[in-house]
């Protein structure tokens, strides 16, 4: 056996065949409906998941409000020093979490060992903006003004499963931070890690502060959305989903942020000068997560004058790019989470053949051996225009599509032209250009000479139907509490008029 085949067989033999519900400080024994985890690169059969209903969100509510009577009391820095030792938990058992995902939905362990060391910075960072973002004071005469920020009570959170680790981090990070107590469901394709970090969480939190149903989204993530003691709704995934979850939430107006898909564009200006550099970036912005990525880079914007290089080396590059086992480390693509998943990604070659794209490189599914059971879809490259569907709809697989342009305004007119508003990457020599179009694409992110540049504490969040309401930054925490305004002084003071 290999030390990569013994650490995954360790992995496995860890897990338990079953698991319920974590509520209360505890996984609970067990529930009549299971759904199962499956491996979508073998068809493993990897445990047995609680198909969460309305009445397990109403016991995981229950005692996450009950939760809430002390917890809102804690100091920050009780919280801060919590989250710290959450972080320190997920470091050491790193491995074991990034085998879990890797196992449960297809991607590269060595990129969901990444996924989880940002989780743990983000877990760090949040133990800092406990302290940092507790309100605001001015003294008065003969008195104080304060504004403090105070919880929310029940957070219901709702996550996709393409990141895991990182999704779990934007959505316990700061609502913890701010002293609310959560109910969070992770998604039927990636519950493993979530549940493995519960066993951390128990050790860590009182009981009730964070609780995690498993089920399916239309029945226990709409209970979760439906239920009138969640204070707020924090939800990632496809604009669809999400328009849903803003109904229920304006329903008993609850405040709700979302963090959805997106189509992001990645521009090419005539003049780079490191061309491998920028080939680099694209082919990454493309191909990360397997291209199940919101902020992926999946329309390539690249300027007349270096098209041909540019292209000819990307498609060069791609097609080195080794399809393999998620567990392999020497793997550079691995499959799609889901038969659904890869089948909707393959119609979606087919649709950019009918519509006319010309297909540069891939559109195959691709077997790898002991992983027949997997999508592997090759990297594919489209040479299409910005109306069609493949460069407006989220495909979610490595499928990109490469776009010419020569005219700057035409080329910002078509960057900002899909439904989403994200992220962008920019490549150019030219800081004048590169800060006007920052300013001018309408997306919450704009990397410039070096896509997924992200930095613990700034800002991720939407613009259009990509959703509203940035995570991972310190301003998050104002969306997860309310601000109260107390005034005091020394003694009773004449009003502004006096009633006779
Ligand atoms: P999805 O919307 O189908 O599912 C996301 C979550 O919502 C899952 O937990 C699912 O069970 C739940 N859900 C489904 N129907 C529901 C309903 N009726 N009520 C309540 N919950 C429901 O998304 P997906 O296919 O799992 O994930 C991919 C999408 O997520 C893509 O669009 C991607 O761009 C987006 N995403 C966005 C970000 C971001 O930060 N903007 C990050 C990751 C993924």
């Amino acid at each position: 056996m290999t030390a990569v085949s013994e650490a995954s067989a360790a992995v496995l033999s860890d897990l338990r065949p079953q698991y319920g519900h974590f509520i209360d400080g505890d996984f609970e024994s067990s529930t009549t409906t299971h759904f199962p985890a499956v491996n979508p690169a073998t068809g493993e059969h990897l445990s047995d998941l609680a198909r969460g209903g309305a009445a397990d969100i109403d016991r995981a509510v229950q005692a996450a409000k009950a939760a809430f009577v002390n917890w809102r009391r804690t100091l920050p820095e009780e919280r801060a020093a919590m989250l710290l030792r959450l972080a320190d938990a997920i470091e050491a058992d790193i491995e074991r979490l990034a085998y879990l995902d890797a196992l449960d939905i297809g991607r590269r362990v060595t990129e969901t060992e990444i996924d989880h060391r940002i989780a743990l910075g983000e877990f760090r960072f949040f133990a800092g903006a406990a302290l940092n973002r507790t309100g605001f004071n001015r003294p008065i005469e003969n008195g104080i003004a304060i504004a403090r920020r105070e919880p929310l009570g029940v957070i219901g959170a709702i996550i996709p499963w393409n990141v895991p680790a990182i999704m779990v981090a934007h959505k316990l990070a700061p609502a913890l931070a701010a002293g609310n107590t959560v109910v969070l469901k992770p998604d039927e394709h990636a519950s493993l890690s979530t549940l493995a970090l519960c066993e951390h969480l128990a050790q860590i939190f009182p009981a009730g502060v964070v609780n995690v149903v498993t089920g399916l989204g239309e029945e226990a993530g709409a209970a979760l959305t439906a239920h009138v003691d969640v204070r707020k709704l924090a939800f990632t995934g496809s604009s669809e989903v999400g328009r849903l979850v803003a109904i229920a939430a304006a329903e008993r107006l609850a405040p709700v942020s979302l963090e959805l898909g997106g189509k992001s564009p990645n521009i090419v200006f005539p003049d780079i000068d490191d061309i491998d550099g920028v080939v680099d970036n694209a082919a990454f912005a493309a191909t990360y997560c397997n291209g199940q990525s919101c902020l992926a880079g999946t329309r390539l914007f690249v300027h007349e004058d270096v098209y041909d290089d540019v292209v000819g080396r990307l498609v060069a590059g791609v097609e080195k790019i080794a399809l393999g086992s998620p567990i392999d480390p020497a793997t550079g693509l691995s499959c799609l989470v889901s038969e659904r998943q890869g089948k909707r990604v393959l119609d979606y070659v087919d649709i950019g053949r009918k519509e006319g794209a010309k297909l540069l490189t891939g559109g195959e599914r691709s077997v790898v051996e002991g992983n027949e059971y997997g999508y592997f879809v090759q990297p594919t490259i489209f040479e299409a225009t910005n109306e069609m569907r493949i460069a407006q709809e989220e495909i979610f697989g490595p499928v990109l599509s490469v776009i010419r342009w020569s005219n700057y305004e035409t080329m910002i007119a078509q960057a900002n032209g899909v439904r989403y508003g994200l992220a962008a990457g920019l490549y150019t020599t030219n800081i004048a250009r590169a800060l006007e179009t920052a300013d001018r694409l309408e997306v919450g992110s704009v990397w410039i000479n070096k896509y997924f540049n992200l930095v613990d504490g700034s800002p991720i969040g939407g613009f259009k139907d990509s959703g509203y309401g940035s995570e991972n930054s310190a301003e998050t925490i104002d969306l997860y509490t309310h601000l109260k305004s107390v005034t005091l002084i020394g003694q009773p003071q004449a009003p502004f008029y006096l009633p006779r």
